[in-house]
This record gives structure tokens, C-alpha cells and sequence, in this order.
């Protein structure tokens, strides 16, 4: 319950009198007895407690000194005490004023209007001194503009927002309104700032806005301040397509990252958007600075279309669908291939790989074969004839780096000159491995090496990282990594193929 209160206002005397008597038929049917057990002081706040419930008060406040006094009906104190107090507050007095009420009195710096309120079932009282809203203005920050409300004792603010006609309010609890404030002009999408003393215990600000808008509500040093942002105002799907309808900046490319295409709408805030259901799509987000769109669609590619009032997402057959591609592990049985200083084997981390990347280019809708799928030894000239006697496209054999100086790493790819068409099948699997991590590119480089040289499908070689790096080494042992490599490599290939 709150009781509001005012200087000398004898508004609440009525409801007083009925306490009173609620109070006493009380008593008489359950001869309560009620003790003070803790009275505690923080800026511009009184808690009192109770050792039962169901207290009844009555509250005034005295000037010359200006005090706010509390009576708690029925309620008992032993001793008398005083605390100090903090902010407006001096310092909080309690003492038995009748046989059958303790007086609890708050002296002030200045008048204040102020809020009682029971919670606990009475078993807690809080006074409140009550703020004011002194100051609104709107500030002139890029892309939105941004409210800032000033007050005089603590805003305790909330903000929500209103459709048809859009509108974003804020809140202002314990809180009355200035008689002099000044509402600020209207700026950008706000085209109207209003204020109102919504009830007896809080102060109402309004922007009517010509556009759908979220707030961020944040306390700042000067009082509260409520800073726009775009939303998204649709995400639907339609025809196969999915709809994103939104005001603000829209996502010009797709950054993929582990399986999911993030898409970035700078300056939006969609924390509460529900993500529809697509099929064979599925969605995720997540609310930086920016508003992040996460879309996974395992064996389809995805366009962003502009559309008037935001952009659609197209999902198209991935490039791989139906591609016919061999992996190649490097090595294998009596040979490990490089050895790293932790005991690592080429062999073996060249398999590990290799089985991510098939995995990924199944989920693609490739057809994919291995050269070899366990620990066994394959000459080259084996390894190039499963790929000619297949009829593939596609051919990535998959190697680990040696050096004599253990400090050199990075990652590098070779096709063969005959190829021009490989040397950019080389260029989009570098680039999709050197970004997985900070390390040296190496980049796409020509090689005369034989699987590729005497390959008929667009062949490369690539040297995923160093195992003589023992930092290098580290990672290619690491299965998250090896999945990552195998990703990044199936999205390498999946990319230039989209390119061809
Ligand atoms: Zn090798």
C-alpha cells in the first residue's frame, strides 16, 4: 500500500480514521503484539522493521525543524534510538510516543514530499522522500537523438513503449514534476516531448515519435537518460523468403562464422522480438551495441535482398549441391609426415581434418569421398587415382607445415599454374583459413606438386598451419580447431564455386 503525503495535507485524514478503526477490531480479535526490531537509513529511504504484520500507519510532517513523523499503531519499542541518516535525510529518531505507539521521526535538510509504503504484509515500512523532475532535454546524438531527465533526489525510472501512435514513455516513481520545467523542442523522429503528474506518486514523460523506436534506459551521472534506438519492426517469413522490416541501417553482407551467417543492424535494439520458425532455418540473436540476426541453413547459401521498408533473405541451393569433391589426407601408415615437438603426427591431424570437412561438405549437399579413411599408406599416384576414376570436381588434400625454425607459422595454399581457375579456388580457402585466427597469410602460391599437377578435377594443397610452431601445434591438436579448419575450408570451396 501507498500513502502519499505532502507538507500538511490533510487529504489521506479520512483514511487515516478508518486504519484506526480497522486497527483496533484488529487488535481485539487477535491481541497482536507488534515490536520494532531494525529501523535502517540510506539516501533518501527509512526501512523499519517489524516483528509481525499487519501495522497500521499514520504519517505528518513538522516544520521548524522540518520532520516527517511516522506513528505505527500498536507497535512497541523497548529502547529508544537514533541513527544517522544520509543524503536529505540528518538522522532518524524511534522512541514509545503512547502506551500503544512508537513514533519514528525523520529530521531533514529540506522539505520533501515523501511516500509511505507497507510491504511484507506490513511486517516492513519504507519511507521514500519523494524526487522531482526538474530538467528534460533532448540531445543532439548520432543516429537518434537522446533524452535526458534531471531531477532533484534519486529517479527511479522505468520506460516502455506504445503503438498506434507510436510513442516511448519513461516513467518517474516517488517522483512530482517542476512547476517550471521547460519541455525541449521537438528533435528528428520525436516530434513531441510531454510530461504529466500520471498519478500521486509518479511523474510521466512522452515522446510522440513519427517512427517506431526503442529506449535504453541508463543512469548517468546528470539523472536518467533514454537513448534511442531502431527496431525491427517485422521478421516474418513469406514465400520462402524471410522479411526484415526495420528503419535503421540495414546489413550489407553476411559475416559466417562456425556454421551461422551473422547479419549486424547497427544502432537496434530486437532483445524482445520472437524468431519465427522456417524450415529447414534456424534463427538465433543476440543484443550487442548492435542487434545481431544468426542464420543457419545447412545446404543453402543466403542473398540479401533490399526491399522497401527493410531487406528479405533469400535461401538458395548452397554451390556444393551435387558437386562431386575428394579429400585428400596427407601421409598416412609408415609415413606420419612432420612430427611436431609435443609428439603430434601430420597423419593423423591431416585425417581429423579431413572427416570435419567431408561432414561439412555432406551437410552442403556435396558428394565427397576420402582418399583414405584411416591410418593406412597411400602413394600419390593412388591418392590422384581415386580422384580421376571418381569424375571429381573438386580436389583439397590436407597437410600440416614443417620448418626447421620453430617460430615460423601462418597458413599457405598451392595449386598447380595450369589451373587458373584453381588459383582462385586457392585464394577463397586461404582467405576463409586466415581469418579463423591472427597469423601470417602466407597466400596462395603456385606448386608443383604432383597430386595436383597430374589431378584432372581444380586441385589445391593446403598447409592448414605449422606443426613445428608449438603454439601451432597446439591448436591442430585441438578438435574445436580441427572442426573450425574444416568448416572454414568447406566455406572456402562453397565460396568460390558461388563465384565460378
Ligand atoms: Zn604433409
Amino acid at each position: 500500500m501507498l500513502t502519499p503525503n505532502w507538507g500538511f495535507s490533510s487529504r489521506w485524514t479520512g483514511l487515516v480514521l478508518f486504519s484506526l478503526v480497522f486497527f483496533w477490531m484488529g487488535s481485539i480479535a487477535y491481541g497482536q503484539s507488534i515490536s520494532l526490531a531494525d529501523v535502517t537509513a540510506q539516501d533518501g529511504l527509512v526501512e523499519i522493521r517489524l516483528t509481525g504484520g499487519g501495522v497500521t500507519t499514520e504519517s505528518f510532517t513538522l516544520t521548524s525543524p522540518t520532520r516527517i513523523v511516522i506513528n505505527l499503531e500498536g507497535v512497541r519499542t523497548k529502547v529508544p534510538g537514533l541513527i544517522p541518516g544520509a543524503g536529505m535525510i540528518e538522522q532518524v529518531r524511534y522512541s514509545q510516543f503512547s502506551p500503544t505507539v512508537t513514533r519514528v521521526v525523520l529530521d531533514l535538510l529540506e522539505e520533501s514530499s515523501y511516500f509511505v509504503e507497507e510491504i511484507d504484509q506490513g511486517r516492513i515500512v519504507r519511507v521514500r522522500l519523494g524526487s522531482s523532475v526538474n530538467q528534460i532535454q533532448l540531445l543532439p546524438t548520432q543516429p537518434l537523438p537522446t533524452l535526458q531527465v534531471q531531477g532533484e533526489g534519486p529517479l527511479v525510472a522505468t520506460s516502455f513503449a506504445l503503438p498506434s501512435p507510436e510513442r516511448l514513455v519513461v516513467d518517474f516513481k516517488y517522483a512530482t514534476l517542476a512547476r517550471d520545467l521547460v519541455l525541449p523542442e521537438a528533435l528528428g523522429p520525436i516530434a513531441r516531448v510531454r510530461t504529466s503528474q500520471f498519478n500521486h506518486e509518479t511523474v510521466r514523460v512522452v515522446l510522440d515519435l513519427t517512427m517506431p523506436l526503442a529506449g535504453i534506459l541508463e543512469d548517468v551521472e546528470a539523472g536518467v537518460q533514454l537513448a534511442l534506438r531502431y527496431k525491427i519492426e517485422k521478421l516474418a517469413w513469406q514465400g520462402g523468403q524471410l522479411l526484415i522490416d526495420t528503419k535503421g541501417p540495414r546489413p550489407q553482407q553476411l559475416k559466417r562464422e562456425d556454421g551461422v551467417s551473422w547479419l549486424e543492424f547497427p544502432f537496434t535494439v530486437a532483445s524482445t522480438l520472437r524468431l519465427p520458425k522456417g524450415q529447414g532455418v534456424e534463427l538465433s540473436s543476440r543484443q550487442e551495441e548492435s542487434w545481431f540476426l544468426g542464420v543457419a541453413s545447412p545446404g543453402k547459401r543466403i542473398k540479401i535482398i533490399s526491399r522497401l521498408g527493410g531487406i528479405a533473405l533469400e535461401f538458395l541451393p548452397s554451390a556444393l549441391a551435387g558437386v562431386r569433391v575428394v579429400v585428400d589426407p596427407g601421409h598416412g601408415g609408415s609415413d606420419p609426415g612432420a612430427i611436431g615437438s609435443a609428439g603430434y603426427r601430420e597423419k593423423d591431424i591431416n585425417l581429423a581434418i579431413s572427416q570435419y570437412l567431408v561432414r561439412f561438405l555432406k551437410e552442403y549437399g556435396a558428394t565427397v569421398q576420402l582418399t583414405r579413411s584411416g591410418d593406412y599408406y597411400l602413394s600419390l599416384a593412388e591418392r590422384v587415382a581415386i580422384s580421376n576414376g571418381s569424375g571429381a570436381e573438386i580436389f583439397v588434400s590436407i597437410h600440416c607445415n614443417s620448418f626447421g625454425d620453430s617460430s615460423k607459422q601462418g597458413v599457405e595454399t598451392f595449386y598447380h599454374a595450369k589451373s587458373p581457375q584453381s588459383k582462385s579456388f586457392a585464394q577463397h580457402v586461404q582467405e576463409q583459413l586466415v581469418s579463423l585466427r591472427p597469423c601470417i597469410d602466407r597466400k596462395a602460391k603456385e606448386g608443383n606438386l604432383y597430386v595436383l599437377r597430374e589431378n584432372l578435377a581444380l586441385a589445391i594443397l593446403t598447409e592448414v598451419a605449422f606443426i613445428s610452431n608449438p603454439q601451432e601445434e597446439a591448436l591442430l591438436a585441438d578438435p574445436e580447431y580441427q572442426q573450425k579448419v574444416g568448416r572454414a575450408i568447406a566455406d572456402g570451396i562453397e565460396a568460390f564455386l558461388e563465384k565460378k
